[in-house]
């Protein structure tokens, strides 16, 4: 059996990748399953244990450090998040294909672990628009926002080590544009 494809959806904080993630995991002919994080931060209240992430506690996750089961992991905000190693391996060697959704750093771990994945990079149409939707989205918590929109301009910077940068003017569109490369490397792997 082919072991299924690794895709790597990366890009800044509030830029558009939830959308464009749910687009691509809908899409059939992907057959996408999503990689569930595990993360320290806080259920929001319209998130699902277990399907948006697991939530753990720090004690939990250090565990998880330690038992060394995260592909990757990273520091955002005052909170961890890591990409569970053994579900993503479980997936792929059952030839599915994974959506791994990570902030820029989480990205170099992943592909020094698997070479054969493949990232794409979500920029913001504009900066000056992409602040203006975390502080919307922030605007009870104007530290978390200014420390998003640092962490956006410091993953801004990475983009040119990604071979694939999506443009996120339109959801569907950048979708569809993943979709396009995505095919290409599928069809080759047949
Ligand atoms: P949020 O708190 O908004 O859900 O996520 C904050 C950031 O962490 C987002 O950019 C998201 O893509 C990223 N993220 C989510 N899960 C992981 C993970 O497992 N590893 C890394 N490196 N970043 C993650």
């Amino acid at each position: 059996m082919t072991k299924g494809l690794v895709v790597i959806l990366s890009g800044a904080s509030s830029v558009g990748k939830g959308d464009i993630r749910d687009i691509l995991l809908q899409d059939k002919d992907l057959k996408l399953f999503y990689s569930i994080s595990e993360t320290t931060r806080p259920q929001r209240p319209d998130e699902v244990d277990g399907k948006d992430y697991y939530f753990v506690t720090h004690k939990e996750f250090a565990e998880s450090v330690r038992n060394k089961e995260l592909l990757e992991y990273t520091e955002f905000n005052g909170y961890y998040y890591g990409t569970p190693k053994q579900q993503v391996e479980f997936l792929q060697s059952k030839g599915k294909n994974v959506l791994i959704e990570v902030e820029a750093q989480g990205v170099g771990p992943i592909k020094l672990n698997m070479p054969e994945s493949i990232a794409f990079f979500v920029m913001p149409q504009n900066f000056e628009q992409l602040e203006k939707q975390i502080n919307e989205l922030y605007k009870d918590d104007q530290a978390s926002a200014q420390r998003r929109i640092n962490k956006a301009k410091m993953d801004m910077e990475l983009a040119p080590l990604f071979n694939n940068v999506v443009s996120n003017e339109d959801a569907q569109k950048a979708a569809a544009q993943i979709k396009k490369v995505l095919m290409k490397e599928l069809e080759k792997r047949k």
